[in-house]
């Protein structure tokens, strides 16, 4: 793979609160790739494994609850430093510290509603991509003249 990719999950909160067209629109619109998509409701085990550097965490019951709380909307996107960038269009962690223009700075409140996830580094993403899609998930095609710079 030449190009870096990173996963990118909408959170529960984020498909029901339909907030997932315009998440997909921005990184549309910024010319990353869309390379995986699929709606899905992750168990436990997986989600163990997904947010494994946090379960000693105290919210860490909480945050399981939450993302097992209905459909996530989990995507791979493909681009120049889509990792980095990606985490940019995200915003903060905490959604109070994210700035307007950011996604959980213009739709969400609460670190616990956060509302997207985003990978933190190229290792991770592709630990994430290969712990949520099959290989045969992925799609692999050449941009056309419509679009996917
Ligand atoms: P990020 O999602 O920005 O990479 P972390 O990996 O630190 O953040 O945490 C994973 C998720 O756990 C966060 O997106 C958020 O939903 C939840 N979380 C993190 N810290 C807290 C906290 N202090 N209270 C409640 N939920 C939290
Ligand atoms: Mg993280």
């Amino acid at each position: 793979m030449s190009t870096e990719r990173t996963f990118i999950a909408v959170k529960p909160d984020g498909v029901q609160r339909g907030i997932f067209p315009e998440i997909l629109r921005r990184f549309q619109n910024k010319g990353f790739k869309l390379v995986g998509i699929k709606l899905t409701l992750a168990n436990e085990s997986l989600l163990r494994e997904h947010y494994a550097d946090l379960q000693s965490k105290p919210f860490f019951p909480s945050l399981l609850s939450y993302m097992m709380s209905g459909p996530i909307l989990a995507t791979v996107w493909e681009g120049k430093d889509v990792v980095k960038q990606g985490r940019a269009l995200l915003g903060a962690t905490n959604p109070l510290q994210s700035a307007p223009g950011t996604i959980r700075g213009d739709f969400a409140l609460d670190m616990g509603r956060n509302i997207i996830h985003g990978s933190d580094s190229v290792e991770n993403a592709e630990k994430e991509i290969n712990l949520w899609f099959k290989k045969e998930e992925l799609v692999d095609y050449k941009p056309t003249m419509y679009g996917w710079i």
